[in-house]
């Protein structure tokens, strides 16, 4: 099937600029871009005139389970969001699950965002129908995506250095009647995942492996996860040092950081994705440059959770791929990826007063949500660009959109003006999305998961009364833990190497 779309300012090349041209793709992949191009005689043919036409956004890092609970965050830490997590994540169907990633994934692709890694977690544990259920939300709604069952052989609860000596006995015994869940049960899941999935809906959808919290893990696990990366050459993705409790948890129990206990286990390779990156010493940065490893950069989950900022242009000097996520719904609110870029942007501002060359400008962050997880995908090839060869994941804005006009600078105009509302129509590997701002399948969906989010809310009322009652503690462990000094400045971002 040939479909041509005829007449759009274009945005491509490197840096990317914008030109007429028309696109000419057939099946799955862009075969041509230039102006007045020949197209077979059945091709369809998508008018542009009115158009920007940009390839499709990609989502570094996100969490299907997250979006059911949209909007149930207070002034949450990570650790809060840890000791909500089976209020927000018990009680689901594989019904729920489905309506959850499918609401996540049409945000999405409504704010021009094509493709995504996934870490998809569940409470008490996830089934092999709950994620079955992730990956047909997926496939119908269209999003190109790389899941990953996100998962722990460790209670969040064991992992904050001092809580259980604060807890009262009750509290204390809710907690360490916790069970972690069976380290080869977590394996055996994932690699049924890989097996079953892995390559489905014509190659969108790819698996990948989460040890979810690397603190959370055993070395058995880790060893376990690094093996299956191997065994099937996908990739591996975890929240890497995201807060400054997870920094010092690590050090105090293995004696090293996070990134030199990942590296002994062979977790880090080029199929390495550490999302946040937050708490990273100059070495850390170093030992992830060296394997080849990439980073999710999340700046509104980790502002929204007062984690810190991370270093991302000095993971830039070293050479250390960076693509640009939201992070789940309930720690970053929307799933819009032009709010990330503008936040990455603005917020990179703070480490480098006066230091304008430091800066995350409009294009680097452009680079970052196109090539950059294009990279963290490990689609490196095919995603991030408009240009023949590379898959037809396109985006077209409406070019007569309040936030353009007047347009200037195309890709300023973009980070930092451009909310996603000028997103009119949307193909994934050459089949058209969205249409006129709409995913055909969204009224039905929205209407369905909030019954389930009222439900669920419902039923978890006793779940969200213990985690309200632990909070306090947590919150007072977490405290005396980030007094802990570390040789990492106040953002969470690593010293430069000079200091
Ligand atoms: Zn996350």
């Amino acid at each position: 099937m040939s479909l041509v779309i005829r007449g759009g300012r274009v945005l491509a090349g490197t840096p990317p600029t914008v030109t007429r041209a028309d696109i000419l793709i057939d099946g799955e992949r862009i075969t041509a871009v230039g102006v007045d191009l020949a197209a077979p005689v059945d091709a369809r043919e998508i008018d542009a005139r009115q158009h920007l036409v940009l390839p499709g956004l990609g989502n570094a890092h996100t969490h299907a389970a997250s979006h059911l609970a949209r909007g149930r965050a207070g002034s949450w830490t990570l650790e809060d969001l840890l000791t909500y997590a089976p209020a927000n994540y018990a009680f689901r169907t594989p019904e729920d699950e489905y309506l959850s990633a499918a609401v996540g994934a049409i945000e999405m692709l409504k704010t021009g965002c094509t493709s995504a890694y996934d870490l998809y977690m569940a409470v008490p544990a996830i089934t092999d129908e709950g994620l079955e259920a992730v990956v047909c939300a997926y496939r119908d709604v269209g999003v190109r995506v790389v899941l990953a069952p996100a998962v722990a052989d460790v209670v969040f609860f064991q992992t904050v250095p001092g809580l259980l000596d604060l807890l009262p006995a009750d509290l204390r015994r809710t907690v360490e009647a916790m069970q972690p869940a069976p380290t080869k049960g977590l394996l055996d899941l994932t690699e049924r995942a890989i097996r079953r999935w892995h390559g489905g809906a014509d190659g969108r959808i790819r698996m990948a492996v989460s040890p979810t919290i690397p603190n959370q893990a055993t070395d058995e696990f880790l060893d376990g996860c690094a093996g299956l990366s191997r065994e099937y050459g996908v990739g591996i993705h975890t929240h890497l040092a995201e807060s400054k409790v997870q920094a010092v948890e690590g050090q105090r129990r293995w004696g090293k950081s996070i990134v030199a206990r990942l590296a002994d286990h062979g977790v880090l390779g080029p199929g390495f994705v550490g999302a946040h990156s937050i708490w990273l010493a100059d070495d850390d940065l170093r030992m992830l440059a060296d394997a080849g490893a990439a980073v999710a950069h999340n700046p509104g989950s980790n502002l929204r959770l007062g984690a810190g900022i991370a270093p991302v242009r000095e993971m830039l000097d070293r050479g250390v791929a960076v693509g640009l996520g939201t992070d789940g719904s309930v720690c970053a609110d929307n799933q819009n990826l032009f709010e990330a870029l503008r936040i990455a942007s603005v917020v990179s501002t703070i480490r480098f007063p006066h230091a304008t060359e430091r800066w995350l400008d409009a294009q680097t962050v452009w680079r970052l949500a196109t090539s950059g997880t294009a990279r963290v995908l490990g689609q490196a090839e095919d995603l991030g660009a408009i240009a023949p060869r590379a898959k037809a994941d396109l985006v077209l804005l409406r070019a007569g959109s309040v936030f353009l006009r007047p347009l200037s600078d195309p890709v300023t105009a973009l980070v930092y003006a451009e909310t996603g509302a000028s997103v009119d129509t949307v193909l994934v590997g050459g089949q058209v999305v969205v249409e006129h701002g709409r995913v055909t399948t969204e009224d039905r969906i929205f209407a369905r998961a909030q019954d389930a989010a009222d439900r669920q809310r419902a039923q978890s009322a006793q779940a969200r009364a213990v985690a309200e009652r632990l909070a306090p503690y947590v919150a007072a462990a977490c405290r005396g833990a980030v007094a802990t000094p570390l040789s990492i400045n106040r953002f969470g971002a690593a010293l430069p190497s000079t200091a």
